[in-house]
């Protein structure tokens, strides 16, 4: 005898959403029906460890699924908590009561169970209509006492439910597919999409017979319980590395937001290898189901060589995964989750200098891409920059923190020479002031930085200063043998003419001790290597940089200069060659010579004059 039921209005209006417009992904009515049923054996494990009374208690829990492929049915069955007649009628039947959400209101204030059993997916049952015409439901509730029922509707004209003799505890729905969602009874198509979005549910889960998940959520385990083995093959398997992880971090949050989380950095930069842009592979559960697949804005663009899960239960009443982006929630997540993940590098590198090091050495340009590109996170991102210095041996690097307290009292800017090796900074003319002042500088090694560095632009209240640019001068000249001013003031004037076109300036140094001149970028705004950057960039632009003209400084107190005074008096030709390499050496120096096939000719002229010039004295 079976009992007609109408359902109660809301529901229908939801069903007829659901059936004609809500759910985009149609596959997702597999997750909810594989959650409903994990929650009812979640809720039947809850009852036993409070002793309570259950039918058929040697029944394992799990959920088996088998597929019909002739008949076009999808059958999904578990062993959970059942419903009784009333259940049927208000879980499946009303909106208002939530069966999870009454069940969690009946438990006592403070005694939450594990909360895994929370399965707020909303209108997750109905979702069976997506694909369903016709939805069966037989059920056996664990109360001793009660009986079995069956509860049959096509969605449209409400539901039947009637007695059934004979049922197993749990529940078991068949759904009869529609002839357009057929595909859904092959047996590989139901493997995929339930590996998918349920691989870490934690009862047993088999399609006809096969199990379909072996890993444990280990994230919402207590990290206690965890054995670093464990650890090492949760993410072998779900980074599909054969390595270990160079770092881990397994945290959970209460405030602002409810997160597990369990992130794993690999050992390897695949990106470096130039072959390819990696993307985060980072997912997002609601206890353990999954919601998203590496949804891009979980994690800011220059953290995307993280890997891992990010579980968390404030997902909104979720309807469909497409819902979720509007939402200010993944915002919020990346803000905590980002936060955090900086919290803990700046933490490893105190902790594990040795790791922390190999990690910067895989991932150093991440970080600068993120002091670049993530104005929120530069000054945390600065903490964990590391830099060669000059008053550090070679090899050993420091953080800008360190060097702001090795600074002198009088000293407010921290200065950084760019320079392809620690041998070429060293022998910068830059730097000759630097060392004989004895004032330490970052010596950067990575084209990059400079752009860093200008971004970063303070750090501790200390501005950041290419050493280019700094205004350190010597407090009197290197020698006793120096051009006086009036010389020297003539010798620039005859440069400036000899020169010509190449340069906006030339005057005295006061910061060079071993060479003879220097070449200094004419507005200040740009080093060297930065225009050559600039330049390299708008290489294919029609409106390339304008050509920079650079100032000249020369070393009074040099040899080459003090003889060339003398020369550009008596053969002003070969004053002027000599005036033209010098320039050119200056600009090698400097990294901006780009063509040295004009220098080469020059030098080849000055060598055969050097060779035929009779030997004087
Ligand atoms: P939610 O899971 O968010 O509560 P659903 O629409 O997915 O919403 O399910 C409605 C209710 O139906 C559940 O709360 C639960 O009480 C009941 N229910 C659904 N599936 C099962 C099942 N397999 N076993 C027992 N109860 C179930
Ligand atoms: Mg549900």
């Amino acid at each position: 005898m079976s009992e007609k039921h109408q359902f109660q209005a809301e529901i229908q209006q939801l069903l007829d959403i659901v059936i004609h417009s809500l759910y985009t992904d149609r596959e997702i009515f597999i997750r909810e029906l594989v959650s409903n049923a994990a929650d009812a054996c979640e809720r039947l494990r809850f009852l036993q460890t409070a002793s309570q009374p259950v039918f058929q208690p040697e029944t394992a829990l799990g959920i088996a699924i088998k597929v019909d492929e002739a008949a076009g049915t999808v059958t999904i069955t578990d062993t959970g908590i059942g419903m009784s007649q009333a259940e049927l009628v208000e879980n499946l039947g009303t909106i208002a009561h939530s069966g999870t959400r009454a069940f969690l209101k009946s438990l006592e204030e403070g005694k939450k169970p594990d909360a895994a059993l929370i399965g707020q997916f909303g209108v997750g049952f109905y979702s069976a209509f997506m694909v369903a015409t016709q939805v069966v439901v037989s059920t056996r509730s664990y109360r001793p006492e009660d009986q079995g029922w069956l509860w049959t509707s096509t969605g449209g004209g409400g539901y039947e439910i009637e007695a059934a003799a004979d049922l197993p505890r749990g529940t078991a729905i068949v759904l009869h597919l529609k002839p357009e969602n057929k595909e859904f009874a092959r047996p590989g198509q139901l493997e995929t999409l339930i590996k998918r979005y349920s691989r870490f549910i934690q009862f047993p889960i088999e399609l006809d017979g096969k199990r379909l998940n072996t890993m444990q959520a280990i994230w919402s385990r207590n990290k206690s319980e965890i054995k670093e083995e464990e650890y090492t093959e949760f993410y072998q398997y779900l980074g599909h590395d054969q390595e270990k992880p160079l770092f881990r971090l397994h945290f959970t949050a209460d405030a602002p937001l409810a997160i597990q989380s369990l992130l794993f950095v690999p050992s390897r930069n695949w990106e470096s290898t130039g072959m390819m842009r990696i993307e985060s592979e980072v997912s997002l559960y609601c206890k353990r189901v999954l919601i998203q697949d590496r949804p891009k804005e979980l994690f800011p663009e220059w953290l995307r060589f993280l890997k891992g899960v990010v579980d968390s239960e404030d997902m909104p009443l979720n309807i469909s995964r497409e819902t979720m982006q509007d939402t200010s929630l993944m915002q919020k997540l990346n803000k905590v989750l980002t936060g955090r993940f900086l919290k803990f590098l700046a933490e490893q590198a105190e902790a594990n200098p040795e790791t922390y090091e190999k990690f910067y050495k895989e991932y150093q340009r991440f970080l600068k891409e993120g002091v670049v590109s993530d104005y929120t996170h530069k000054d945390q991102l600065g903490k964990l920059l590391r830099y060669e210095s000059s008053t550090l041996d070679q090899g050993k690097t420091t953080s800008l923190h360190d060097y702001v307290t090795r600074m002198g009292s009088d000293q407010n800017e921290i200065f950084y020479l760019l320079a392809p090796s620690r041998e070429a900074a060293e022998s910068s003319p830059y730097f000759e002031v630097f060392q004989q002042k004895k004032v330490e500088v970052l010596f950067l090694q990575d084209p990059w930085d400079e752009f860093v560095m200008e971004h970063l632009h303070n750090f501790e209240g200390k501005s950041l200063k290419a050493a280019e640019k700094s205004s350190l001068v010597l407090e009197k000249p290197a020698t006793e043998q120096s051009l006086s001013d009036e010389d020297a003031a003539a010798l620039s004037k005859w440069l400036k003419e000899a020169l010509g076109e190449r340069v906006n300036d030339v005057r005295s140094s006061r910061r060079l001790v071993d060479s003879p001149v220097i070449v200094v970028d004419q507005d200040q705004m740009m080093t060297a290597s930065m225009r050559r950057i600039m330049k390299a960039m708008n290489k294919d632009r029609e409106s390339a940089m304008p050509e920079s003209k650079t100032d000249l400084e020369i070393n009074p107190a040099h040899g080459i200069i003090r003889q060339l005074n003398q020369l550009r008096q008596t053969d002003a030709g070969l004053a002027t060659l000599v005036a033209g390499q010098l320039f050119d050496n200056a600009c090698v120096a400097a990294g901006l010579l780009e063509d040295p096939r004009q220098m080469v000719k020059r030098l080849n002229v000055l060598l055969e004059k050097v060779l035929t010039r009779p030997a004087n004295g």
